[in-house]
């Protein structure tokens, strides 16, 4: 049950609530409680004065042995209310007269009266009055307990002080009242919110579960299905797209999958077929001269070598995709590199009868994978003399910029046309497929500028074409020169 994020949200909400409202209660109780001993101390600073007023006022009236106390006790009657007490104390704290004097009808009270005067929270309040003129105080005898206000006075020459007790019990049964009605009417309350809460985080959880279900059905065969947004500004829009978004480049990149498998199933087909063709027909003619059956076997070995190739370049694309190429760096001169390749390719340019130069750079010291940098090098300029006519010309050049290297390979040929040229490092992407294909060295499948700008690129560098038009294309690669760089697969 706690698993569902509904009755989560619903238990915290509640908890949550039923926090507050405790805490705004026992917040209210104090207040409520103050401003009543505070309405309480300005009712008995109110009372002690006409108190006051009607003593002295007796005290000149009356005649007799005992004045004071026969003033004191008209005093007392008139202002003798429930629930309040008063005593009138000498100088050494002797009750001269209290109100517990005054018959009252009420035996219980009368006693309970008599219990506050002797209580010792009384003798206690008592003795701190006779230190001060004005003293507030709590006497606590009954649960309640009484307000208390000592104020000292004159009265024919000696000095009295008056003390009022007023009970707190009205006050604490009008919290008491409200105490008991929220004590039922708190949980009904937290119920009843709890409940809205339930429905509230099921209607607000409805698009996800919509969405989770949605989700759901979506698989590898309908991977073009989409989430519904229902408030694009919303949290759960913004998941919806987030989520739409991934969908995009999964299918992206399955769809960039298939093509691949398909585009590399095709490519493999052609060199299969020719060998398939070739030997059938090498085995079915009986009586061959030793010269035909080299040439069948020259036309295998070819197409075998294509083949290689192709698997070859797939395998390293494959591992490249998955991050799992291992790269071998190493220190070593790239112009020196560039140099090697540029001797190897010299064959294949001398047999087109084309110039190939290679306009070398002072030392350039590189950290790097030798052999994917000649692999790419070796790819640039194989494609260079490929597409260059005979007697063209190749020229390769390398050139330190602030922390990179620049390598370039430009050659005289009939360049690429503008609008396939942002497509000419696509895997198995041809500019012109019959030409490639029917090309004496083995026409390539299309993967060659594409493993060579990944070579640059996990060299963090990059593979542009620089220049292309009716007179030759530029291919430039370029390098960090900077070998702090750790290298990273794929
Ligand atoms: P391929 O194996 O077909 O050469 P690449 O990936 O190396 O594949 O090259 C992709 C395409 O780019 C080639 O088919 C070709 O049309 C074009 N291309 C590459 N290099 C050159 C170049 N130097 N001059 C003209 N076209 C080029």
């Amino acid at each position: 049950m706690l698993d569902s994020i509904r009755m989560r949200l619903t238990l915290w909400y509640t908890g949550v609530l039923a926090l507050v409202i405790v805490v705004l209660c026992v917040v209210a109780y104090f207040i409520f409680w103050r401003s009543a001993v505070r309405r309480t101390d300005a009712n008995l600073v109110e009372l002690s004065d006409s108190f006051l007023v009607t003593l002295r006022a007796e005290l000149e009236d009356q005649t007799g042995p005992d004045v004071f106390r026969t003033a004191a006790q008209v005093a007392i009657d008139e202002h003798h209310f429930r629930d309040t007490v008063y005593a009138i104390v000498d100088q050494t704290g002797k009750v001269i007269i209290s109100s517990q004097e005054t018959p009252s009808a009420d035996a219980p009270m009368k006693a309970a009266r008599r219990q506050i005067l002797s209580s010792a929270s009384f003798q206690k309040f008592l003795a701190s009055s006779m230190q001060s003129d004005r003293l507030f105080g709590h006497i606590a005898v009954t649960e309640a307990g009484y307000r208390a206000f000592a104020q000292r006075f004159l009265a024919k020459g000696s000095s009295y002080t008056l003390i009022i007790l007023q009970s707190l019990h009205p006050q604490k049964e009008v919290v008491e009242e409200a105490g008991s009605l929220f004590a039922w009417l708190i949980p009904i309350a937290i119920l009843m919110a709890s409940i809205g809460g339930y429905f509230l985080a099921r209607k607000s959880l409805a698009p996800v579960v919509a969405m989770s279900s949605q989700a759901g059905r979506i698989g590898s065969s309908n991977l073009d299905e989409r989430l519904t947004v229902q408030n694009e500004k919303d949290e759960l829009g913004h998941l919806a797209r987030s989520f739409n978004g991934l969908l995009n480049r999964l299918s992206e990149s399955f769809n960039r999958q298939r093509r691949f498998m398909a585009d590399a199933s095709h490519e493999l087909r052609t060199p299969v077929a020719i060998l398939r063709g070739e030997s059938e027909v090498a085995l079915s003619q009986q009586a061959r001269t030793p010269e035909e059956y080299r040439e069948s076997l020259g036309v295998l070995h070819h197409e075998a070598e294509r083949l290689t190739h192709i698997v070859d370049d797939l395998f390293t694309l494959t591992r490249a995709d998955a991050g799992q190429y291992p790269l071998q760096p190493s220190n070593f001169y790239l112009d020196e590199l560039i140099a090697e390749c540029v001797h190897s390719a010299r064959t294949l340019a001398q047999a087109k009868k084309i110039s190939l130069t290679f306009e070398g750079a002072a030392e350039s010291p590189i950290h790097a994978d030798e052999s994917l940098l000649r692999r790419m090098l070796l790819n640039l300029l194989d494609n260079a003399i490929k597409y260059t006519p005979d007697f063209g010309r190749v020229t390769v050049a390398c050139r330190r910029n602030g922390q990179e290297y620049e390598v370039s390979i430009a050659d005289t040929g009939s360049g690429i046309p503008a609008e396939l040229r942002p497509r000419i490092f696509e895997r198995f992407f041809r500019a012109d497929k019959a030409r490639s294909r029917s090309e004496s060295d083995g026409g390539g499948a299309g993967l060659g500028l594409a493993i060579s700008s990944w070579i640059a690129e996990t060299h963090h560098g990059r593979l542009e074409l620089t220049q292309s038009d009716s007179t030759g294309s530029t291919f430039s690669a370029y390098l960090p020169a900077d070998s702090g760089h750790s290298l990273s697969p794929g």
